[in-house]
């Protein structure tokens, strides 16, 4: 390689950097890393093209200092991606590179794939599973599984089956069970479905209608319609020629239960990739997407940049969710970028959800997407239907109705399993002096702090700051502190003493932080030995529980009249959720919804008339305000520690762009965010509104150059947000 050598080197600044080839060495190659001087310190970039001329004197660029790769380790059309998304997000192209790449290989290790180990069965194995199966639960999972795949089983399927694997590895191997083999000829059959349902043979034909190629479906169906088999069923036919899927689902989505019920239908092709696996892991299951061949690569967020040669279909499940956003640094949608992809390499996508985006579902409704509905549960089960109960002038205790912990107990009595959901973990939102009104404040944010461990304990949900609870009130000495509200920890505290008899578990970061609770905790619940389950959000997803028969939802007004106009819609999606999770087995579920406001519309419309509904209603407000999806936003915060500063710049910024050109844009603010003050730092946002993208892009592309050359720019930390979700 001559010339020029661009490279994208992780700093925020915009654009590639030229240098010159390496002194001696191998020469670098477009798609591989390099190590080069950047100012003073030595980053690891991306080469990303050569040029015949530098944009500077080429007496002032200095060379590579090292080549990392000498083959490409990002292929044309993932850069192609990664250059799309740096545009699209108007971030820096060396950051969005490297928030691509796994950390490894942002550290500079190499990308060299381990040797392929596989496993099978010893014929000691064989025999000990028949004649004495050892108890422990994961020792006999693993030997199930190699029994299922009689040439062998590779290693790295066996990982992502079977999280913290290596010790029970190492166990069966001492005593002989297990042994390597040679990789087999054929991979392991995967296990074929139940036939489809006359609703999932339709859908999947709606998917699969001509022309191929690229083609955006939704797949709207209630919680347990069938959706994921319809997925699975996509996904043997993908294997069956040859090429990789790519299956993202939100954080908290990813169970073992789910990583069970995939690895059991693709059999050996399966690559899990999430936050929770070592670096190690993560690296390893990237490169083996990377190899190519028949793949399915299940995985989070971060999985929509895993290099994928034979990509085939890509699938994502709860496209609603919130956590495919990226809420900090590149602040990309996985579900946006994965459909870009989807059309750039001319492929199918499907999203799937019982409750989509009001974004996504506008576009069905227009005719963009194809939209393929799965009406009735796959079981024959029937929906439950939700009530309200109106609370306003009953009697709570620790935020629970008699009507409601009277129906609890009925469903617990008849064999039944309730779940109830409340929005807060921890004690009580709020601790509050009877005499004075005064709220135990957070000293780094203007918020309040929630009280924890029966509320002797007082912790910041935004900023992490925690202290024990103070014994008076810091106002007015008075010694009558109050817990307001109700979390997670209350709720359950409160089941105990009225539901003495009932197994009670709950659900929520807190409960769920050490590695393993969760499962052990899910565990219990299919093994009927839990009654009640209390917990946040992290329970409206992904679970199957079929015993589940009451759902009880503690408080949904906080999505009412919040000032973040998708507030509202976030609330209908979790109730939806949740209350699907009732009678997903053979007893009919009920759903309670607590509220204040039993006469709000969109509540009214969302609890009588459904989903859909709703949705019709909220878009129409939508249209006529120009919001999402009829307008489109760009969010700018800034912050710092100065409390004028944010507003000050952002005031300048939005003064430069007065003179702009594009009258199609409209700015709004400064104002200061909804939490002004946060971990010690306040904070002001702008919103930039269009009726369409394009100006909008082009608006964003001359202003935010100009933005960040603005001596106030120098006060502050500041960010762009383009399609926000979280105002
Ligand atoms: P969703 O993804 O929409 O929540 P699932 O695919 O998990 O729904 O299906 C819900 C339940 O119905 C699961 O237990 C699944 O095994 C079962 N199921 C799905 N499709 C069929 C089918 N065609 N025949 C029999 N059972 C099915
Ligand atoms: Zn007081
Ligand atoms: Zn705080």
């Amino acid at each position: 390689m001559s010339g020029v050598i661009r490279v994208a080197v992780p700093t925020p600044v915009h654009g590639a950097f030229d240098y010159l080839p390496p002194a001696s060495g191998p020469s670098p190659v477009i798609g591989g890393r390099v190590r080069v001087s950047f100012g003073r310190r030595r980053l690891i970039g991306l080469v990303v093209g050569t040029a015949a001329k530098a944009a500077v004197d080429t007496a002032r660029l200095r060379p590579i200092d090292e080549v990392i790769d000498d083959t490409p380790l990002l292929g044309p059309d993932l850069r192609d991606l990664l250059e799309w998304t740096a545009r699209y997000y108007h971030h820096a192209l060396g950051e969005t590179v490297t928030t691509a790449l796994p950390v490894l290989l942002r550290r500079g290790e190499p990308a060299r794939r381990p040797a392929a180990i596989h496993w099978r069965l010893s014929g000691e194995g064989r025999r000990v599973l028949t004649d004495a199966p050892p108890r422990a639960a994961r020792q006999r999972q693993l030997l199930e599984q190699l029994a299922a795949a009689p040439d062998g089983y590779p290693e790295s399927a066996l990982r992502s089956l079977l999280p913290r694997a290596t010790p029970v590895l190492a166990r069966l191997t001492e005593q002989g069970l297990i042994e390597h083999c040679d990789p087999p000829a054929q991979p392991p059959e995967p296990r074929p479905g139940p036939p489809l349902t006359t609703d999932q043979a339709c859908a999947l034909d709606t998917i699969n209608a001509d022309p191929g190629g690229f083609a955006v479906t939704l797949l709207q169906g209630v919680t347990g319609s069938g959706k994921t088999e319809v997925y699975l069923q996509l996904l043997q036919a993908t294997l069956q020629q040859g090429r990789q899927a790519l299956v993202l689902v939100p954080e908290i989505g990813l169970t073992p239960q789910l990583v069970a019920r995939f690895g059991d239908r693709v059999g050996g092709r399966l690559i899990v990739l999430h936050s929770g696996m070592t670096a190690v892991q993560r690296l390893e299951g990237w490169l083996a997407a990377r190899a190519g061949g028949p793949a399915i690569v299940l995985g989070t967020r971060s999985a929509v940049f895993t290099p994928l040669p034979d990509l085939g279909l890509i699938v994502i499940d709860e496209e609603h969710d919130a956590s495919f956003k990226q809420q900090d640094g590149l602040r990309y949608s996985a579900r946006d970028v994965a459909i870009r992809r989807a059309q750039q390499l001319d492929v199918p996508i499907l999203l799937g959800s019982a409750t989509p985006a009001l974004e996504t579902l506008h576009n069905a409704l227009a005719g963009r997407y194809r939209h393929a509905r799965l009406a009735t549960r796959a079981t024959g089960a029937s929906a439950p239907a939700i009530q309200l109960l109106d609370v306003r002038s009953r009697p709570l205790e620790e935020g629970l109705s008699r009507p409601l912990l009277a129906r609890v107990h009925e469903h617990v009595e008849a064999g039944g399993q309730a779940l109830l959901f409340v929005n807060r973990r921890g004690f009580a939102p709020a601790m509050i002096c009877h005499d004075c009104g005064w709220i135990a404040p957070c000293r780094r944010c203007d918020t309040g702090m929630t009280l924890h461990r029966g509320g002797r304990h007082l912790r910041c949900h935004h900023c992490g700051a925690a202290r024990p609870a103070p014994p008076q009130c810091e106002g007015c000495g008075g010694e009558t502190l109050i817990a307001v509200g109700e979390g997670t920890e209350r709720v359950a505290a409160a089941l105990r003493s009225r539901l003495p008899a009932a197994r009670i578990a709950r659900f929520d970061r807190d409960t769920t932080a050490r590695r393993g609770s969760l499962e052990r905790m899910l565990a219990s619940v299919a093994a009927g030995t839990t009654d009640v389950l209390v917990g946040t959000q992290m329970l409206a997803k992904g679970h199957d529980f079929p015993a589940l028969t009451f759902v009880g939802v503690i408080n949904a007004d906080h999505g009412l009249f919040s000032a973040d106009f998708r507030a509202f819609e976030r609330m209908a999606q979790l109730v939806t959720q949740v209350a699907g999770r009732a009678g997903r087995g053979e007893r009919p579920g009920e759903v309670l919804l607590q509220t204040r406001h039993p006469d709000h519309p969109l509540l009214g419309t969302l609890v009588r008339s459904g989903y859909d509904a709703f949705a019709n209603a909220a878009l129409a407000e939508r249209e006529s305000a120009g919001l999402p999806p009829y307008g489109h936003l760009a969010l700018v915060q800034a912050e710092a520690p100065d409390a004028d500063a944010p507003t000050r710049f952002l005031a300048a910024a939005a003064g430069l762009a007065s003179s702009s050109a594009e009258e199609a844009v409209a700015i709004w603010g400064p104002a200061p965010a909804p939490l002004e003050r946060r971990a010690g730092r306040f904070r002001a946002h702008l919103l930039i509104h269009a009726a369409s993208r394009a100006p909008l892009h082009r608006f964003l592309r001359a202003w935010l150059p100009a933005a960040g050359g603005l001596r106030e720019a120098r006060r502050v930390r500041w960010s762009v947000d383009v399609d926000p979700q979280e105002l």
